[in-house]
């Protein structure tokens, strides 16, 4: 009973004190956010801000998807405008002090239409006496329609096909962190920019961060960085860094376009079989593979910090709080991992077990 926990509480103790990686956790809701301060988080390193917009506010998500007028569009995001303040005032007021990471919307853009087969039968059912709006959907989704939604209009493409969408949302973080200076709080919003591949995707999206910041004023300040979740990110991040004050690493995705791997459909097809052959003893989805995705991180890190020697550096895949990839992200030098609320006391203890093993030959 009591003596566990207080073991518990030494170790933890001794890792925390012995780590150089900080410990962060991807949290959606001021509930992920208080559970995570709880376990010890040391802020949000990344806030999935797609999953706001789905629920009740898909009727909103609908208005924007059907907008074909720059009227329609104004008026579809101001109605989630205020939405979103709020949203941002939640997590900022609960991780007061610390710095959180708002990722701008990253949907896979399939997640957010109607499904195509059953709003295809609404609308043939009810014949003549389909609603306007159905029909209308119906035909946007037939034009959205991707074969490959995962390699298609998602992150950052989707703020710069959308005009507003990214503004909108900078705005929302940008007048929350002012309701909290307000309040007597210590805001701390990081702006990420997600799936980005190039420079000028991000000079476009920046650019547009920083107007709105600007305008909204009242002492916000905010850093902006991107995620490095493509290849083409990585081998590129010397270039990157220059409008990045951040990266994240999204080794999802990263392990996804690097094996060319479907994050959503591996486990159930060949993943067993080559379990059993032994061309990986584990799923890189579960731990790094540090020859492969760990290489495009390594490279990243040193032409980043090449370009920008203070840039901070972090994951937030879900192999930042797998135990051995902890291991490889303090080798490689990053500031701090990031992973679900659950995993902060794992990350902790592994940060702080990386630090002891390395010390003496830590060049850092
Ligand atoms: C990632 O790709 O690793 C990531 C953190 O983003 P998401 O899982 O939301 O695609
Ligand atoms: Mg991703």
């Amino acid at each position: 009973g009591d003596e566990l926990v207080q073991s518990v509480h030494r170790i933890m103790t001794h890792a925390d004190a012995a780590r150089r990686l900080a410990v962060r956790a991807n949290a959606d809701t001021p509930e992920d956010a208080a559970r995570a301060r709880r376990f010890g988080a040391q802020g949000i390193g990344l806030c999935r801000t797609e999953h706001m917009f789905l629920g009740e506010r898909r009727q909103l998500v609908e208005d924007l998807i059907l907008a074909t007028s720059d009227a329609e569009r104004v008026t579809a995001l101001d109605a989630l405008a205020p939405l979103q303040r709020a949203d941002f005032h939640g997590i900022l007021k609960e991780m007061d002090g610390l710095p959180v990471t708002i990722r701008l919307i990253d949907p896979p853009l399939h997640e957010f239409l109607p499904d195509l087969t059953e709003l295809s039968v609404k609308v043939a059912l009810a014949g003549a006496d389909a609603s306007e709006k159905d029909r209308r959907l119906l035909e946007a989704v037939h034009r959205l329609h991707e074969q490959n939604p995962m390699l298609g209009l998602r992150g950052v493409r989707l703020g710069l096909v959308i005009p507003g969408l990214f503004a909108m949302q900078v705005r929302a973080i940008a007048e929350a962190a002012a309701d909290r200076l307000a309040e007597g709080g210590s805001p701390r919003p990081e702006i990420m920019i997600p799936l980005v591949g190039s420079i000028q995707e991000l000079e476009h999206a920046r650019e547009e961060a920083e107007g709105v910041l600007a305008e909204v004023g009242g002492g916000v300040e905010a850093l902006i960085g991107t995620m490095i979740e493509l290849p083409r990110a990585a081998l590129t991040a010397g270039q990157i860094a220059e409008g990045a004050e951040f990266f994240s690493f999204g080794t999802n995705d990263l392990t996804q376009t690097t094996w060319g791997f479907s994050r959503d459909d591996v486990e159930a097809s060949f993943f067993s079989r080559y379990l059993d052959l032994g061309i990986f003893g584990v799923s890189p989805f579960e731990t790094l593979d540090r020859d492969g995705v760990g290489r495009l991180v390594r490279i990243a890190v040193e032409e980043g910090r090449k370009t920008r020697p203070g840039i901070k550096l972090g994951v937030c895949g879900e192999h930042g709080g797998d135990p051995e990839s902890v291991h490889f992200f303090h080798e490689v030098g990053l500031d701090y991992v990031s992973c679900s609320p659950f995993r902060v006391p794992v990350a902790r203890l592994e940060a702080g077990r990386a630090s002891v093993e390395t010390a003496g030959s830590d060049s850092r």
